[in-house]
């Protein structure tokens, strides 16, 4: 009898095990409203959540943010937050956050006075700053910045490269092909904001691989891919900067070849009719969709309604991407109960 109740908790325990190590890598595109929110979690479920939107409105993202952790990840903690950068559609839901939350590790492109001189962070966050003071505050004693060429070391497969940081651009320690498409490059005049300095960070399992650029704007992207390929070629694109026309050169995004494009545009945030029209070109695009429907365009200037998110400008419904374990496949729903449209990773 012993024997037997041994055996049934060994074969209990052998079923927890392989369901657990059959889960895939899941990443939830939150609405913000025109404020950045994606929350990334690892087949060892772990959290790591990609900038933590607006303040205010009552805790309106952190109080998103946690219910697409707890409720439908089914998590308690949050591991890693990563801030891309200073703008406040990116770091302001850090206190309401950090006081629903236990919040692991803090990531980010350094803090003036801590990680280099103010000249270099033209954008804040000063001294006298509240949400600057509330940041170094929730995350003192648990946060490192990260330069170009680090990764954020997590458990199992999943890679994170730093590819840009600081104006800073992943370095190759051996010179790759030139790339033929930045013939046609163009330059913006100089951005001197923080959004070129935003961190990007490509993630990887197995063959499966997402961008995130935060909000980087035209000239660095393009040296992400000119005078050769830094990040090779992505499955999962995050329309960069809410889909302003300011960033998502057509160069980088013709050269990392994406399969799905998902932008966090706000109901009156981004979504610019020339980021809609490039997305369009792309012959690699399969599917584009959109966290809202971009109330001040027409049907023309927006993706199928089918694949936006929000058409209730109020908002609040995320994008869910599930990749499979061993990253060769993944689909795209929104919501819990979307349609789920499947793809195969390159
Ligand atoms: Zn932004």
């Amino acid at each position: 009898m012993i024997r037997i109740a041994a055996a049934l908790t060994i074969a209990l325990f052998a079923g927890t095990a392989s369901a657990q190590s059959e889960r895939g890598l899941d990443i939830y595109f939150i609405d913000a409203d025109g404020g950045a929110a994606t929350l990334i979690v690892t087949p060892e479920r772990e959290s790591i959540l990609i900038d933590s939107g607006w303040p205010g409105h009552d805790d309106r993202d952190p109080k998103r943010i946690v219910h697409v952790l707890k409720d439908v990840a089914k998590l308690e903690r949050l591991d890693h937050l990563v801030t891309t950068h200073w703008h406040t559609d990116h770091y302001g839901g850090v206190e309401g956050l950090s006081k629903l939350v236990t919040i692991g590790k803090f990531w980010d492109r350094g803090l003036p006075g801590i990680d280099g001189p103010a000249s270099e962070y033209p954008d804040g966050p000063k001294a006298d700053d509240p949400l600057g003071i509330a940041y170094r505050k929730a995350s003192e004693g648990k946060r490192k910045a990260l330069g170009a060429n680090d990764s954020i070391t997590l458990k199992g497969n999943l890679k994170a490269i730093v590819m840009a940081s600081g104006t800073e651009v992943r370095k190759i320690p051996k010179r790759r092909p030139a790339n033929p498409l930045c013939a046609e490059a163009t330059m913006h005049p100089d951005d001197p904001s923080d959004n070129a300095r935003s961190l990007a960070i490509k993630f990887s399992l197995g063959s499966f691989d997402f961008l995130d650029c935060g909000d980087l704007t035209w000239n660095i992207e393009k040296d992400l891919v000119c005078p050769f390929d830094r990040v090779g070629q992505v499955d999962l694109y995050q329309v960069t900067h809410h889909g302003l026309d300011s960033s998502n050169n057509s160069v980088l995004v013709k050269t990392i070849k994406p399969t799905v494009a998902i932008m966090n545009n706000g109901s009156k945030k981004g979504g610019s009719p020339a980021t809609v029209k490039m997305l369009r070109s792309i012959p690699s695009i399969k599917a584009a969709y959109q966290l809202h429907k971009n109330a001040k365009t027409g049907p023309e200037d927006n993706t199928d309604p089918a694949l936006i998110a929000n058409a209730d400008p109020k908002g609040g419904q995320f994008i869910h991407v599930s990749v499979t374990p061993d990253g060769k496949s993944y689909t795209v729903q929104i919501g819990e109960d979307g349609e789920k449209k499947s793809f195969a990773s390159n």
